[in-house]
């Protein structure tokens, strides 16, 4: 039986974990707090249309990952502000998931599915335990043990300043806003944890710290905001890719492994799956970075279509949501299941060979 420890008992590392017990294997698990879960409760989104070719990304946790987890809401109308334009789509969109510390949150439920007891208050020392452990998972959520290491890139640096808000809301409705004044090319949203309560997030690019409340004031002016704010945090986030996932001894998941999309910096799908998929390939002898290949395929894509962003102006974002939301274009993206992150990434790439093939020489 291989010794194995796991570093965070967040949600890729309490994944891994699950997997391994399924297998009848009894990691170590070390979680710096003194329990599992964000400091800060929010609400994460999970898009259905980044999981293609996964129809139903609930039942694929169930039937697939043999997670049980229970999403808050499924998530059924997406609003979409840009400076000029409002938009909004509906159908079967994705789910909302509770994070943090309460009973219903995410890593609460993880851990109230484990046999095996955490170590908690213990900051994990990575090289240390890949001395004494013949495998070490991490999954910290940070990028210090791939740079170290030499296998990360970033992708994307933001801030993100969020709060929790009162306010009347719709719990099945995602809203979202994009205006370069106040997020450069990354964007704002609200997701509710019932109809009194959401988490309002801004997210930031190419920021530090120093900026942020002043931008999340003129988010709150811009948009003429009037919730009651009553929790606040502000965290820097940022995506990268990493490859290979794998180094050694130490295995990287969740957002050590670089499995946070760099388009909207979602990464809960991706943390899940990359923790079972660890656990699996400890398990059965499998390789991890074959396993782990079509979560990098997707960060690929993303990437493709965060480039995108990356250039556009106001004038552009107000045409974009006015094409996603277009009659015969809306019934293509949200009520087929075409793998659309692919298919735009093709596209995308067959019009930067064109623009280099009819760029004039000098
Ligand atoms: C504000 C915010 C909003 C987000 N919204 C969304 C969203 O809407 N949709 C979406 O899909 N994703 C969202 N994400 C991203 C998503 O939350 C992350 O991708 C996911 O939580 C990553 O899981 P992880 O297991 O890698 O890390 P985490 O869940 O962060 O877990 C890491 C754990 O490791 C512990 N730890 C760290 N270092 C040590 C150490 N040395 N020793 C012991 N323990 C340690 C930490 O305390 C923590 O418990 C959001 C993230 C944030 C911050």
């Amino acid at each position: 039986m291989p010794r194995i420890a796991i570093i965070g008992a967040g949600i890729s590392g309490l994944a891994c974990a699950l997997e391994l017990e399924r297998h009848g294997i009894t990691p170590a698990i070390f979680e710096q707090r003194s329990r599992p879960g964000e400091l800060f409760s929010h609400v994460a989104g999970t898009l259905q249309l980044m999981s293609r070719p996964i129809q139903d990304q609930v039942a694929f946790l169930h039937n697939h990952l043999h997670l049980p987890v229970k999403p808050l809401a499924p998530l059924r109308r997406i609003i979409m502000h840009t400076p000029n334009t409002t938009r909004s789509i509906t159908g079967h969109l994705g789910y909302f998931f509770l994070r943090g510390q309460d009973e219903g949150s995410t890593e609460s439920q993880l851990y109230s599915l484990l046999k095996t007891p955490v170590f908690y208050n213990h900051y994990a020392d990575w090289r240390i335990l890949a001395h004494h452990y013949d495998y070490v998972v991490v999954g910290d959520g940070i990028q210090q043990v791939p740079r170290i290491l030499g296998c990360w890139q970033d992708i994307l640096k933001t801030w993100v300043r969020g709060a929790v808000v009162l306010g009347n809301f719709d719990p099945n409705t995602l809203i979202m806003w994009i205006n370069t004044r106040y997020c450069r090319s990354a964007y704002a949203y609200l997701t509710p944890f019932d109809s009194r309560r959401a988490s309002l997030v801004l997210i930031v690019s190419e920021s530090n710290g120093d900026e942020i409340e002043e931008k999340w004031r003129l988010f709150w002016e811009v948009e003429g905001l009037d919730y009651q704010i009553v929790e606040s945090f502000s965290i820097q986030h940022i995506s990268g890719y990493c490859y290979p996932p794998q180094v050694g001894n130490v295995i990287l998941v969740g957002n050590a492994g670089g499995f946070m999309e760099p388009f909207l910096g979602f990464g809960l799908m991706a943390a899940l799956r990359s923790g079972i998929y660890a656990g699996r390939a400890l398990a059965r002898g499998e390789s991890y970075t074959n396993l782990t290949y079509d979560l990098r395929q997707q960060i690929i894509h993303a990437l493709a279509l965060r480039r995108v962003l990356n250039g556009m102006t106001n004038a552009d974002y107000d045409r974009l949501v006015n094409l996603l939301t277009a009659p015969g274009i809306r019934q293509l993206i949200y009520n087929t299941n075409i793998d659309v992150l692919k298919y735009t990434t093709v596209l995308l790439d067959q019009l930067e060979r064109l623009k280099q093939k009819i760029r004039p020489r000098m």
